[in-house]
């Protein structure tokens, strides 16, 4: 989508920190950590949120689940534990309307969240 910031960062025109790619997904450093490791997970293609994900596009729920658990192992976390969430609309606090997950960890991660 044009004006939409990750897409954006698929087409390279927007720089980020990657940490991994394949064909469905990339992922990338968040830009305001909340934790020592923050890792956003996207796919590459423009879907809005987990609620309006269709069956046919379950592929990349596959791929973001083997990226998380990559990219755990790589910034040594996997052990330690992290958190994998996503936002959806107002009361969620979802800001960017780009299917995301965050990948959290490094440090004890409180619950319930605020
Ligand atoms: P949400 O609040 O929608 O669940 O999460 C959006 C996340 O994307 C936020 O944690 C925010 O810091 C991050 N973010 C927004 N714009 C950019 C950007 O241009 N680059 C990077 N790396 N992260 C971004
Ligand atoms: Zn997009």
């Amino acid at each position: 989508m044009d004006d939409c910031i990750f897409c954006k960062i698929v087409s390279g025109e927007v720089k980020s920190s990657k940490v991994y790619e394949d064909d469905y997904v990339m992922a990338f450093d968040d830009i305001d950590p909340q934790a020592p490791v923050h890792v956003i997970i996207i796919p590459k293609k423009h879907l809005e949120s987990v609620q309006t994900i269709s069956n046919d596009d379950a592929i990349y729920l596959m791929h973001i689940i083997s990226a998380a658990k990559t990219i755990a192992k790589n910034k040594n976390v996997d052990i330690s534990g992290y958190r994998l969430l996503t936002n959806h609309g107002r009361d969620g606090g979802q800001s960017v309307f780009h299917l995301h997950f965050h990948l959290l960890g490094g440090r004890n991660l409180k619950w319930p969240p605020g």
